[in-house]
């Protein structure tokens, strides 16, 4: 039967530009354009780690049908005949682990605004479509975190929920480092708006809240710097991995809402074949029902670990620390994160289905089923005197 999309319509295979493909949205994106739809994908990264399987044997039912361009946008002159080859051109690559935003400010900064440039501007320049990665952290910090902490004001809605079209974007001073990520990505989003508004450029912009699942990140000393600071979930699996206490930063009363990276992905495949519902907006992606401190997280994570690895639970679970000690000097944390769900409702009538806990379990048992072994060998090895 052919595929229609939401407005009933044949959908005609196409031709994706994926950049950062082989990163952690990437891989699941070409895993589901390979898997159920007749999509063609030029796979851009300087990585291919995470979707080999996709790429190798040349037996897979899809072969011939994604292709892997090693390279990095930041010098490569082959960027725009890749993007004039494609109907529409996805842009995932950008440094995005809070731990390098303070660290590393002027990669991040290049990788997320500078480096993004050349990619509007050939889209604009060849009427492509282009559905850019931006992130929910470009709207900082809540107006309600501003209030006093006794203020019942706090608990309404109207000061918390962030919303594409009415929310500010509220950021620290610049000494505090953290937000040169979210504003490197808000003035990117600015620049491709202002390409739609002025030059007719197809756009979407996607803000994603905490997408997790498999293939997130690395886990340190693994598959990755043994120093390395990765995203919450690798860094709590890491810990439960080896048997340590979680770390608190801060004392994790941070919140968060995660959404399970299988449903996040269905919504990204409605934005690539719905052109004429997705285009010029912009739609913040996430599950608003997943929300927890990052407290929470840590103490559901040690319960779902040692039911699918059949540890026992630890004796001591978490400890704190400072996120001077944790991240280093300029730290700053977003307070709360819950999207606002009316405009992909409205436009492509996504919602999110994984529960926390669910999402969880399939995701620990992924870790465990990948690296406990490694673990082990590196925990048993003599340490070299
Ligand atoms: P990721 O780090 O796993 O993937 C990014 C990929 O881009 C990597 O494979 C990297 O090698 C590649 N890349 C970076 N710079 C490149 C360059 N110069 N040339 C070629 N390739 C390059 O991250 P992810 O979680 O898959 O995130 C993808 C996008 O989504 C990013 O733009 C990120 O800011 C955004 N985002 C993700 C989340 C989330 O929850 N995962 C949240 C907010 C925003
Ligand atoms: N965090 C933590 N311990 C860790 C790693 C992260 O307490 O080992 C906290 C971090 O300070 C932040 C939250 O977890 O409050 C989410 O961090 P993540 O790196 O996933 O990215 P963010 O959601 O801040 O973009």
């Amino acid at each position: 039967m052919a595929r229609v999309d939401l407005d009933g319509k044949p959908i005609k295979p196409m031709t994706i530009c994926m950049i950062g493909a082989g990163g952690f949205i990437g891989s699941h994106l070409c895993e589901k354009l390979m898997s159920e739809t007749p999509h063609t994908v030029l796979a851009l990264d300087v990585y291919s780690d995470k979707i080999k399987h996709l790429l190798e044997p040349d037996s897979l039912p899809w072969a011939g049908r994604i292709t892997f361009h090693r390279l990095n946008i930041k010098h490569d002159s082959r960027l725009e005949g890749l993007i004039k080859m494609a109907d529409l051109t996805i842009n995932l690559a950008a440094i995005c682990t809070p731990a390098d935003y303070n660290t590393r400010p002027l990669d991040t900064i290049y990788s997320n605004f500078i480096d993004a440039l050349p990619v509007v501007k050939y889209c604009s320049e060849n009427n492509k479509r282009l559905i850019h990665f931006s992130t929910c952290e470009v709207y900082g910090k809540t107006i309600g975190s501003f209030l006093p902490k006794d203020s019942p004001l706090r608990k309404d809605p109207a000061y918390f929920v962030l919303k594409e079209d009415e929310s500010p974007c509220i950021f620290g001073p610049i000494e505090k480092q953290r937000w040169s990520y979210a504003c490197a990505k808000q003035l990117i989003e600015r620049l491709i708006y202002a390409e739609g508004a002025e030059n007719g450029m197809e756009f979407t912009i996607v803000r994603p809240f905490n997408w997790i699942g498999p293939r997130m990140d690395f886990i340190p000393g693994i598959d990755g710097p043994s120093e390395g600071v990765p995203r919450v979930l690798a860094c709590f699996s890491n810990n439960l991995l080896r048997g340590e206490p979680l770390k608190l930063v801060d004392g994790g009363q941070s919140q968060r809402t995660f959404v399970y990276i299988k449903d996040a992905i269905e919504a990204v495949l409605l934005m690539i074949e719905n052109p004429a519902r997705a285009n010029g907006h912009i739609f913040n992606v996430g599950n608003p029902n997943n929300e927890v401190t990052v407290r929470q997280l840590a103490e559901i994570m040690i319960k779902v670990y040692s039911k699918v690895s059949g540890e026992p639970l630890p004796e001591t679970p978490t400890i704190d620390v400072s996120s001077k000690e944790f991240y280093g000097e300029g730290y700053d944390d977003s307070d709360k994160r819950i999207p606002d769900m009316t405009i992909i409702n409205k436009q492509l009538g996504w919602n999110p289905k994984t529960s926390l806990w669910d999402l969880l379990e399939s995701t620990l048992t992924y870790q465990h089923r990948t690296y406990a072994e490694a673990i082990k060998k590196v925990i048993a090895k003599p340490v070299a005197s």
